[in-house]
Order: C-alpha cells, then sequence, then structure tokens
C-alpha cells in the first residue's frame, strides 16, 4: 500500500509517500512560505536513489489547501508522477505535536479525535493548530482513504508520575495539567526499537538510552521497551542544550530578569526559546559552524560545545542511575549522527561507568546504524539514524490494520 505521511506546520508542509511493501520512499518534498508573496514547493522524485529528480516550484500558495494540492498534482498523474491516481495513495499518516495525556498511541481520525487534538492547543499554541490545519485538508482532498494521527508525545505517556510530576501546587496539575509530556517520541521509540534489535534483545527486554540531538535536542530513558523518563518538559525547552533553546535553567529567571532588566514573559519567552543554546552562547547554533570556529581558536564556540556535552553526560549519567542497567546508549538525528566529536565529549570519562568508545568506529562516517564502543564497553554505544517519517508510515499501517 502507498501512504503518504504529512507534517504540517503553520506555513509549511513536509511530505514523504512511501510503498510499504518495501518501506521505499517514492517521493518527498516540502511546501514553504505559505501565504507569504512567494511560496516555494521543493519536491523529489526516488530521493534515495542514483536517479533521483528534483522539481521546483515557485509561486504564491495561498493556503495549505493551496500548497496540498500543489504537491498531490504533481504526486498523481502528469509527466512525473509516481502515482497514476489519487485512488493509489492507500492510507495518510499525520505528525501531531501534542497529544496530551489523551492519545498514548496512533489513533485513526475521526471526529472525536480533532476534537482531542484541539483541547490540546493550550499545550502546544503553535503546532497543534498547524497539525489540524494539515489533517482537515488532507482529511477533504483524500475523502476515502483512513487518516491516522502519530503522537510526538504519545511514546511518553509510560513515564511514570513520579518522574512526570513537577514540583508544584497539585492544582495546576488537576486544573491545567502542567507536568512532564516529552517530545521527538516517534524518534525514541523507533531508534530505541532498531537499537534492541541491533544489539539481539527484545524491545520489551532493553534497557537504552536514546540520545536524540537535532537541532532540538532531548534524551530518553527506556526500560524494558518503554520511556520511563525524558528530558523535555511541558513543552520543548526544558532539558538538553540545544541550537536556539536553553534547555534547563533556574526557573527563577523569569523573575530576575523581569524586575532588574524590565523584561515581560513573553519577551523572556522569545529568548529562553529563540536567542539562546549554542547560538545564545556563541552566536552559532549549527555545530559545523562551532568546530569551524573552535579549530580557529574561538573561545566562546569552544565553551558552547563543552557546555552542551557536559549537560549531555550529566543526563546520560542520571538515566544510568534511573535505569541500573543500561543495555545501550544510542546516538541520532543531525548531531547525534553525524558529529564524532559531540559524541566523544558527552561520554569522556564514563568509563568506570561501563562505557567505553572505539576512537576508531567512532570517527567512521556511515548512513547505517554502526557500533562506536570497544568489544569490552559494558553498555554498546551505538549510531541509528532515526527515521520519524518511516515510523509514522508503520503506525499508520499498523493502525489501519493492513
Ligand atoms: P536535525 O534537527 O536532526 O535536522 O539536525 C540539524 C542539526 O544537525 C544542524 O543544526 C547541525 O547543527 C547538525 N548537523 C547536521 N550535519 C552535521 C554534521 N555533518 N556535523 C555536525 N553537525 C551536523
Amino acid at each position: 500500500m502507498k501512504t503518504l505521511v504529512i507534517n504540517s506546520g503553520s506555513s509549511s508542509i513536509k511530505y514523504q509517500l512511501f510503498n510499504m511493501e518495501d518501506e521505499s520512499v517514492l517521493c518527498s518534498g516540502v511546501v514553504e512560505r505559505i501565504g507569504e508573496e512567494e511560496g516555494v514547493l521543493t519536491h523529489k522524485i526516488n530521493p534515495d536513489s542514483d536517479n533521483a529528480e528534483k522539481v521546483v516550484v515557485k509561486e504564491y500558495i495561498a493556503d495549505h489547501t493551496a500548497g496540498m494540492s500543489l504537491f498531490i498534482d504533481l504526486i498523481c498523474g502528469g509527466e512525473k508522477g509516481v502515482c497514476k491516481d489519487k485512488s493509489e495513495i492507500g492510507a495518510v499518516g499525520h505528525r501531531v505535536v501534542h497529544g496530551g495525556e489523551e492519545f498514548h498511541q496512533p489513533i485513526l481520525i475521526n471526529d472525536a479525535v480533532i476534537k482531542g487534538i484541539e483541547k490540546m492547543v493550550p499545550l502546544a499554541p503553535l503546532h497543534n493548530p498547524a497539525n489540524l490545519d494539515g489533517i482537515t485538508v488532507a482529511r477533504e482532498l483524500f475523502a476515502d482513504v483512513p487518516h491516522v494521527a502519530v503522537f510526538d508525545t504519545a511514546y511518553h505517556q509510560s513515564i511514570p508520575e513520579h518522574a512526570y510530576m513537577y514540583a508544584l501546587p497539585y492544582s495546576l496539575y488537576e486544573e491545567m495539567r502542567v507536568r512532564r509530556y516529552g517530545f521527538h517520541g516517534t524518534s525514541h521509540r523507533f531508534v530505541a526499537k532498531e537499537t534492541a534489535a541491533l544489539i539481539g534483545k527484545k524491545p520489551e527486554e532493553a534497557n537504552i538510552i536514546t540520545v536524540h540531538l537535532g537541532n532540538g535536542c532531548s534524551m530518553t530513558a527506556t526500560k524494558n521497551g518503554k520511556a520511563v523518563d525524558t528530558s523535555m518538559g511541558l513543552t520543548p525547552l526544558e532539558g538538553l542544550v540545544m541550537g536556539t533553546r536553553s534547555g534547563d535553567l533556574d526557573p527563577a529567571l523569569h523573575a530576575f530578569l523581569g524586575r532588574n532588566k524590565g523584561m515581560g514573559l513573553e519577551e523572556v519567552d522569545t529568548l529562553l526559546n529563540k536567542e539562546s543554546g549554542l547560538k545564545g552562547m556563541c552566536g552559532m547554533n549549527d555545530m559545523r559552524d562551532i568546530h569551524a570556529a573552535v579549530e580557529k581558536g574561538d573561545k566562546r564556540a569552544e565553551m558552547a560545545l563543552a557546555v552542551q556535552t557536559y549537560r549531555n553526560k550529566k543526563y546520560i549519567g542520571s538515566y544510568m542511575a534511573v535505569l541500573g542497567r543500561v543495555d545501550a546508549i544510542v546516538f541520532t538525528a543531525g548531531i547525534g549522527e553525524n558529529d564524532a566529536i559531540v559524541r566523544q565529549k558527552s561520554l569522556e570519562g564514563l568509563e568506570p561507568l561501563g562505557v567505553e568508545i572505539d576512537e576508531k568506529a567512532n570517527d567512521a562516517r556511515a548512513s547505517e546504524p554502526m557500533k562506536i564502543s570497544t568489544d569490552a564497553s559494558r553498555v554498546q554505544v551505538w549510531v541509528v539514524p532515526t527515521n520519524e517519517e518511516l515510523a509514522i508510515a508503520r503506525d499508520t499501517l499498523a493502525v489501519v490494520g493492513e
């Protein structure tokens, strides 16, 4: 069955069409700058093959309906279409950021599910409305096929109360469901499952620390196949140091900046989400630029790298304590998959805890999973590429029952 995966943002829509018989990607693309003067559609045909082709369309794209119609026309029919017509697409999977406490797994979308996703808007005011726009339009354009919602938060719903509750007045939880939710769940689940297979364990018997380091960064402890703690919280700001997000800090900072710098809540929120993290510390948020700057002797770039990798190590250590026995630590996403220096620094000094990196293996580059620990290392360390779209396509198929 051909399965379309849609990740709808406020002014963009990313998509991939899978042939689920062999899980190959038939085409993928992104519509950007929806509603702006000039929108762009970048469409790739057979993107993973040697004869990949790219089509770029630049024109005014009024809204999500216009954006989706544009790429569906390219997918179906026409000279370069990978389907003869729309009826070849048997199911549509949607990435939804926040499923709150309501959604613990992927679910077939109906009107009640839409209402449920709407209910979570206060928890994800930017993302859930954009995800809903995508769902609404796709349900109109593909009225006869099942649509499935796959939630970023769902994997973390197994986290126990003592790990998800904040030490706040209980009424905040009762009234507004203020608690840790965690994000990147689809990636953590996918990578943890892949790693369990790689180390020869059943998922329900594996204890794994998944380290997702991309522009957004998060870490999850998985015990016997279920998430038991994760670094992101009520929002994706908590935890690790990210490209432009601070991660953990003193919760009194808002009050300090308000009192002493006259900053308002929104201003501090923007500061912590958009102007902090690696960018705040050294002016760069791309790890490749930071390494180049370190090479040239840039002390602040060196500091930013040290702060990020120290935080990673602190979390890895705390999740080792949470899990007791750790079978594997696995790195994934843009930085995790590509950056040997970040991996090495994040694990430096953990040898007494049974974590021993093989430097040569760590320096190797591969698009396939690779083991980077020595054979003597008690805890295996792996690099496993994440693939959230494929995970969504698999979930969609599982829900649809084919
Ligand atoms: P993601 O959010 O997973 O797409 O990751 C994006 C981030 O990965 C970028 O901001 C870069 O900092 C980082 N990245 C991508 N490629 C590399 C690389 N070859 N080496 C180090 N970092 C990389």
